[in-house]
């Protein structure tokens, strides 16, 4: 939020290098726009007109007040009143007159803005309440905390909204992008992304690689060495940030970005050809969606099916629960778009982890991909979930709508969440709301204990999707969006490649499907091992289509189940990698 950066390194304007991970493709060029959120950076400046500054104040109050008591009144219809608590508290600190009359003071004898009045007050309390031995006042520290930021939130959006006019056409530096602000960010006014936090499978890059922007995280320090309006260059691909680029730099990615269009061009010609292997076997591609502003997309790229509808797409672009009404309009329109046929899976709600909602309608955690995340929090609160259900429960009789629930670790959970779709389906019965009484449901394999109950699994599930995002930050205990470990995070992973061959077995032991619908299933290096494994459809952002159609349709089948014996059961992580980017290198073409 703040915008005052170093302007050291680029002062002079030669060129730097700054290395993080690509997560998502492509070169982009253009002027940096930082903004931080975890440290906000304050103006500190003078002010004319004490009057006009009180006024703005007066209005950021005014309109934080507003937004605690939407928030509490939305709370306690949605979770109950004893979780708004927490929010009236808030209101508290908001009505106290010693904290308002006191800024406003600072604003008159200081005749300095708001931001730094409120930020100098606020913190005075903070110290005060920080040493007290009592508990309950301590406690209040974060109440004040919490209502400033909202406050300095409000000063900072009315003077430097992050709008899409101050986004067009920038190349966007944070510390860290949550998915909700990734999906703000739209291909016609973003043109790349840096982040200092994340890793390649952090929900931001996901987003970012659906919108089809370059991006690159876990940067670590670009935040503090990319100064306000610097020239960027980002190669999407490396990983690799240019800041000042010089003229030999650009004039190679000219070479490089003319090479990469004829390649793309190559790839794409293909595209329109049948989903066969070079031996005659149809493999099955679909999309992962967060919505229907990613149909634009799969239709250019010639995809009909959904393997994953990430709902809590619909859930992140609002400060509330949507409505069972708001969200059927939302899955409607996305099952009416697609061609007759199509099939589509719609995951139930998975919050939590890095998806954080509104920290009114799910509190922080400590460790919140080990928390209260996904099935875990619709299973404890029914009627969020049950109005979920309901919701894709009545767009199953326009189209192929299957549901598919996230996280499952125990039979008992998969168990009770088909109690609690029963009980929806019960409900649209006796309302005369008419819905596909064998509508398929299926489970997420993305946690290692649902490995190893795959079987289990399967006695009760219709089709199986192996979320190897989550597999593999659970499977080896390493944070999937911590930059820090990011070299840990390691699909090749005999344990991770084994899991998958072990639940796919599993699935055609029972005579169910199994799909694969994490990142690696886009990636060019897994998907002839993943086909080769006997994955019955590969879903993926759709912009990742042509690449893994044009490397299926080289490859014959036999020599991907080849590819897969060799690997499954080869101890060595880098030997695996080897041999699979060696075998699609053989077929992607050279130009
Ligand atoms: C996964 O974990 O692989 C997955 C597809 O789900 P998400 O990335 O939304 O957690
Ligand atoms: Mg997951």
């Amino acid at each position: 939020m703040g915008y005052c950066r170093r302007m050291n390194e680029s002062a002079d304007k030669t060129e730097y290098r700054l290395q993080g991970i690509g997560c998502a493709p492509g070169v982009a060029r253009g002027k940096a726009f930082v903004f931080l959120q975890k440290n906000v950076d304050l103006p500190c400046y003078k002010i004319d007109d004490v009057e006009r500054e009180t006024l703005r104040f007066d209005r950021a109050v005014a309109k934080t007040r507003e937004q605690i008591s939407t928030l509490i009144e939305e709370v306690s219809a949605q979770v109950g009143p004893a979780n708004a608590e927490i929010f009236s508290a808030h209101l508290l600190v908001l009505d106290d007159p010693a904290v308002i009359d006191e800024t406003k003071r600072a604003i008159q004898v200081s005749k300095l803005n708001a931001e730094h009045c409120v930020n100098s007050v606020t913190g005075r309390y903070i110290d005060f309440f920080s040493g007290m031995e009592d508990s309950y006042l301590k406690e209040r520290v974060a109440d004040i905390r919490d209502v400033a930021q909202r406050v300095l939130k409000n000063l900072l959006g009315e003077a430097q909204e992050n709008s899409p006019e101050r986004l067009r056409n920038r190349i966007v530096v944070a510390e860290e992008l949550t998915p909700s602000e990734t999906i703000a960010f739209d291909r016609s006014h973003v043109l790349a992304i840096l982040t200092d936090t994340g890793n390649h499978t952090s929900h931001a890059a996901i987003i970012a690689r659906s919108l089809g922007i370059p991006a690159i995280v876990g940067l670590r320090n670009a935040t503090l060495r990319i100064a306000q309006d610097d020239e960027i260059l980002v190669d999407g691909d490396k990983g690799l940030v240019y800041v000042n680029p010089s003229k030999k730099t650009l004039d190679v990615y000219e070479q490089i970005s003319l090479r990469r269009s004829r390649l793309e061009a190559l790839i794409a010609e293909e595209s329109v050809k049948p989903d066969t292997t070079a031996d005659g076997h149809f493999f099955r591609i679909e999309a992962n969606v967060s919505g229907k502003e990613n149909l634009e997309t799969m239709r250019k790229m010639h995809i009909y099916d959904i393997g994953l509808f990430r709902s809590e797409g619909i859930f992140l672009r609002s400060d509330r629960f949507p409505s069972e009404e708001a969200q059927y309009e939302e899955y409607r329109q996305v099952v009416d778009a697609l061609p007759k046929n199509s099939n589509i899976i719609i995951r139930t709600l998975d919050i939590g982890g890095d998806k954080h909602v509104s920290s009114a309608l799910m509190p922080a955690e400590e460790n919140p991909f080990m928390g209260f995340r996904a099935i875990r929090f619709c299973l404890e609160f029914r009627d969020i979930f049950k109005e979920q259900l309901r919701a894709i429960l009545r767009t199953s009789t326009r189209g192929n709508v299957r549901i598919l629930f996230p996280m499952i670790s125990s039979l008992s959970e998969l168990i009770n969440a088909k109690e609690v779709l029963e009980e929806a389906k019960g409900e649209l019965r006796r309302a005369g709301i008419p819905f596909d009484e064998d509508i398929p449901v299926g489970t997420m394999i993305e946690v290692p204990a649902a490995v190893a109950i795959a079987e289990d699994l399967a006695s009760e599930a219709d089709f199986f999707s192996i979320g190897t995002n989550d597999l593999t930050q659970y499977m080896l205990a390493v944070d999937r969006g911590n930059e820090k470990i990011s070299h840990l995070y390691d699909s090749y992973h005999p344990a991770v490649i084994r899991a998958i061959a072990k639940t796919i077995l599993a699935a055609h032991r029972a005579k169910i499907p199994c799909g694969i619908c994490g990142e690696i299933a886009g990636d060019p290096a897994f998907a002839p091992l993943l086909i080769g494994l006997g994955a019955d459809s590969l879903s993926m952002t759709a912009n990742s289509a042509p690449r893994i159609r044009y490397i299926l349709r080289h490859c014959a089948l036999s020599d991907m189940q080849k590819l897969a014996r060799q690997s499954v059961f080869d101890p060595n992580p880098r030997n695996i990698q080897e041999r699979m980017t060696h075998f699609i290198n053989a077929v992607l073409p050279t130009e």
